[in-house]
């Protein structure tokens, strides 16, 4: 279990670096992201979150833990309104609309590549994931009334929390 990186963290606005050998230090930061994730609990979780710059993410939307290593969304399809939250912005949840369908490419931890056709909740937890790895939250996807709604959310939790 790691504790995840907050909104504020630097380390969510970092550009991830491609996984070059899948080691014993990957396979333990692995297993321990979807120990955290399912403690957590959420859908899915970048390396990013617990402080990691590389381009991993897990997931699992009910069908047991999945591992991808180096993704690429190639594909895009669609528009689909979802409630969206994230663990490193815990409590808040806006209606975002993104594609509805993605394909996105990777590789799974022996090191073969992935293919994955995704949408409605899928869909939404891969863009989701692969933005961390771009450094963005998905504050960064919320129309303008919306973000100025949580920029006030975000000072009073601050000035709550100090
Ligand atoms: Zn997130």
């Amino acid at each position: 279990m790691q504790p995840i990186r907050t909104y504020g963290d630097p380390v969510l606005k970092t550009n991830a670096t491609d996984v070059t050998e899948i080691d014993g230090k990957i396979a333990k930061l692995v297993s321990d992201m979807i120990e955290t994730m399912r403690e957590a609990p959420g859908v899915g979780l970048a390396a990013p979150q617990v402080g990691v710059e590389k381009r991993i993410f897990v997931y699992d939307i009910g069908e047991g833990p999945r591992t991808v290593l180096n993704p690429k969304l190639t594909e895009f399809d669609g528009e689909w309104v979802y409630e969206e939250g994230c663990l490193s912005v815990p409590g808040l949840y806006w209606d975002i609309v993104r594609p509805n369908k993605v394909h996105l490419e990777g590789i799974d931890m022996d090191g073969n590549p992935l293919s994955i056709e995704g949408s409605e909740l899928l869909g939404r937890v891969l863009q989701h994931e692969v933005d961390h790895l771009d450094g963005i939250l998905l504050l960064e996807r919320l129309d303008e009334s919306q973000r100025k709604q949580a920029k006030k959310a975000l000072r009073k939790r601050a000035l709550k929390l100090d």
